[in-house]
């Protein structure tokens, strides 16, 4: 069972509070270049992928570029963001499908865009929520474990977390508390060893009450 509105509600006004600023981290131009960032940050940081795009982007700035790009050359610039070989054929495949069947633009639909080499459902949320403005919540390593220890979800599953959250979360504040739980993942609900004792939200956590409880047996 997942958090009462008024917990759920307490919880976000803290994130709110803690992250105003939060942002995507991925430096983009379009939503070409979001996409193709998106698709690199798999199992990387976005730190690292804003190393690489400026170079991927500044020889192969359009769908049409990367459509024709060889992929051992794309590999070579992209190769230390990790699954270089399977994400170079992605991005060029998606390129070519982005020429192919959508001209040369990015769709702003999530089944369109997961039709695309590379792209799951928390790359089109990505998308459609920061190039296109479109309400949604990608569920990545830190949605997922934030809103489990929270308790704003309680599944292992991110599509069925990501349903979750939709039903608790208000449409408005979805892209936003996609963001803030990212920042509050990265700085203090980390995975191994959050910092809970330091935590603006430990009143709040399921998983912190449970810690507590456990201590106290
Ligand atoms: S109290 Fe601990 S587990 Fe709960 S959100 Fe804060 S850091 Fe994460």
């Amino acid at each position: 069972m997942t958090l009462p509105r008024v917990a759920t509600a307490d919880i976000l006004r803290t994130l709110e509070e803690l992250y105003p600023d939060a942002i995507c981290a991925l430096h983009h131009r379009n939503p070409f270049e979001l996409l193709i960032a998106t698709i690199l940050s798999a199992q990387c940081t976005d730190k690292r992928v804003n190393e690489i795009t400026p170079v991927l982007f500044s020889q192969y700035s359009t769908p049409e570029q990367l459509a024709c790009a060889e992929i051992a050359e794309v590999e070579s610039i992209i190769m230390t963001c990790g699954l270089f070989k399977s994400k170079a054929k992605n991005i060029v495949g998606t390129s070519q499908l982005l020429v192919t069947k959508h001209h040369s633009l990015v769709p702003a639909d999530m089944e369109q865009l997961i039709q695309l080499p590379g792209v799951g459902r928390k790359t089109a949320n990505v998308v459609l929520s920061n190039a296109f403005i479109i309400p949604a919540i990608a569920v990545d390593t830190h949605v997922q474990r934030v809103s489990n220890r929270l308790g704003l979800a309680k599944s292992d599953d991110v599509f069925e977390t990501e349903q979750q959250l939709m039903r608790c979360i208000p449409k408005e504040k979805w892209s936003s508390a996609h963001h803030w739980m990212i920042y509050h993942g990265r700085q203090v609900c980390v995975a191994r060893s959050p910092k809970c004792e330091i935590c603006a939200l430990a009143s709040y956590c399921r998983h912190w009450k449970m810690q507590m409880k456990n201590r106290t047996k």
